[in-house]
């Protein structure tokens, strides 16, 4: 606004200057001259340099670790570090020096956003946010600038609103505090990361506003060693994926402010959702309720939260429609997964669809037994069987195999190879390292057909379950679990 206001006044006394007969030429020259020189300084950076103030304030709401579900370690272990900044005092007292940084780690959307937001709001200190991309500039300075303007920016912030702490959250941090010397344009790089670790060791227990650094990665394993030397990043707090009561816990955060039908069974959500983040839960509850509404019905539905997990799982269905003779492919190739998924362990399949999501044509999707984090060797077995059933039930039922499979495949050799590393192949305990090539080929080629062998067999002896329920699967697009089982139980009375 201003800079239009100057731009007209200017124009005015130009006209002006020229009507009373002035040469304007030397102010013109002057003119762009600055404008020149404005445009270079903006493209290096120099001018406008990121107004953190505005971010931060946006983004602070009053978010608490009640917000937050299936991290109570996590937080128990961040509220001890943060008590260190309630209690100042005591700390100052016995020589303690203050905690400058907590560096929060684990995969992407666990919740670390959310941790940094909530640890601002427990220890009443002001939040200002930065993500580490936004440091990175062509231009060797830029960097070091923002990083200043950033803490900076945190003090006047929490002066403005009378606040004695205040909590720099700095997302992708790996981005900005990676290994020296590793990048191509190392000197901005360095640059930055020493003037991030300048300020760090500028931090004090008695100064006016305190400042806690937090730090989000899910690369910790790329940062250089002097963030995380003892008196940098002091704390490191695990944030991982949630088990199944915490998955349990954060749908039913994400489902408080929506009305749910009485068939909603939130534990059958969270046993069926193994692998997924918090964000993950957000989106499923939010797609289930999306759903209702398309559905014009006033409740959210389990069929509406079941849709949305194969819609996160497996992307948004396609418009693209297979022939009749590759629908019934597809269905084949679902009904064999089903069959061995079914076969090895009971009540293990989930759905069996022939509707095309994300870069499947159809998918069969398992109920997992349990969140498990060790696996035998029986469960490596059976999972290579169920991954070749599908292309096993094409070559049986319609006489040979098609390209759909390769991804069944590879994910059948990297469990062959995790058997061999593992040493539960015939080979016992190996050095993977110095195994022959060859051997090792043969060897999990070896796993491979025997499960394959294994798998010709079942499918030879319930064809007609495979048959009967393509059939369903045509006419219907879709199959539940229990339909699935009714037509197993049915085929083999
Ligand atoms: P990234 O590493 O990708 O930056 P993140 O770990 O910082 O991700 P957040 O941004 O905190 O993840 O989470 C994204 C969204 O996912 C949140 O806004 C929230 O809706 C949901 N979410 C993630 N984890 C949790 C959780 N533990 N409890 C409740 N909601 C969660």
């Amino acid at each position: 606004m201003i800079r239009e206001i100057s731009i007209g006044i200017s124009m005015a006394a130009v006209i002006s200057m020229l009507i009373m007969g002035y040469d304007v030429t030397p102010f013109l020259f002057l003119a762009v001259a600055a404008g020149a020189l404005y445009y270079f300084a903006k493209m290096r950076g120099l001018i406008n340099v990121k107004n953190f103030d505005t971010v931060s304030v946006a983004e602070r709401r009053d978010f608490s670790f009640d917000d937050i579900g299936g991290q109570e370690s996590a937080i128990k272990e961040l509220k001890e570090a943060l008590d260190f900044i309630k209690n100042h005092c005591s700390i100052k007292q016995l020589g303690i020096r203050p905690l400058k940084g907590i560096l929060l780690t684990g995969p992407p959307g666990t919740g670390k956003t959310l941790m940094a937001k909530a640890a601002a709001n427990y220890t009443d200190a002001a939040f200002v946010a930065a993500s580490g991309s936004e440091f990175i500039e062509m231009y060797a300075g830029v960097g070091a600038q923002r990083v200043r303007k950033l803490f900076q920016s945190a003090r006047e912030i929490a002066t403005r609103q009378k606040k004695d702490n205040a909590l720099v959250f700095i997302d992708e941090i790996e981005i900005l505090g990676g290994k020296r010397g590793k990048t191509t344009s190392h000197l901005e790089y360095d640059q930055t990361l020493n003037q991030l670790l300048v300020e760090m060791d500028g931090l004090k227990v008695d100064d006016k506003v305190r400042v806690l650094l937090v730090a989000a990665t899910n690369r910790d394993d790329m940062l250089d060693p002097a963030l995380l030397r003892p008196g940098r990043f002091d704390r490191r707090v695990k944030v991982d994926l949630p088990d199944k009561e915490g998955r349990l816990e954060i749908l039913k955060l994400h489902t408080r402010n929506k009305p749910l039908a009485e068939d909603v069974r939130l534990e059958i959500i969270a046993k069926d959702t193994f692998g997924f983040s918090g964000a993950h839960l957000e989106s499923l509850a939010n797609e289930a309720a999306i759903l209702a509404m398309r559905e014009g019905l006033e409740e959210v539905s389990q069929h509406h939260f079941n849709e949305s997990i194969d819609k996160v799982m497996m992307g948004g269905k396609l418009d693209k429609r297979p022939s009749k003779a590759e629908m019934r492919r597809v269905a084949v190739h679902e009904s064999g997964h089903a069959l061995l998924s079914e076969t090895v362990r009971r009540g293990s399949v989930s759905t069996l669809t022939v509707t095309p999501r994300g870069d499947a044509l159809g998918y069969m999707r398992q109920t997992p037994d349990d969140d498990t984090y060790l696996y035998t060797k029986d469960f490596l077995e059976n999972q290579i069987a169920i991954m070749l059933a599908g292309s096993v039930a094409e070559e049986i039922i319609l006489g040979n195999r098609s390209t759909g499979s390769s991804g069944d495949f590879e994910q059948a050799v990297r469990n062959a190879d995790i058997m061999l590393r593992s040493g539960m192949s015939k080979l016992g305990v190996i050095c993977p390292d110095t195994l022959p090539q060859e051997l090792k080929h043969n060897t999990i080629t070896g796993i491979v057909r025997e499960q394959e062998e294994r798998v010709k067999k079942y499918i030879i002896e319930s064809k007609s379950i495979v048959t009967q329920t393509v059939d369903i699967l045509l006419e219907k697009e879709k199959i539940s679990g229990e339909h699935f089982r009714a037509i197993m139980r049915e085929k083999s009375n």
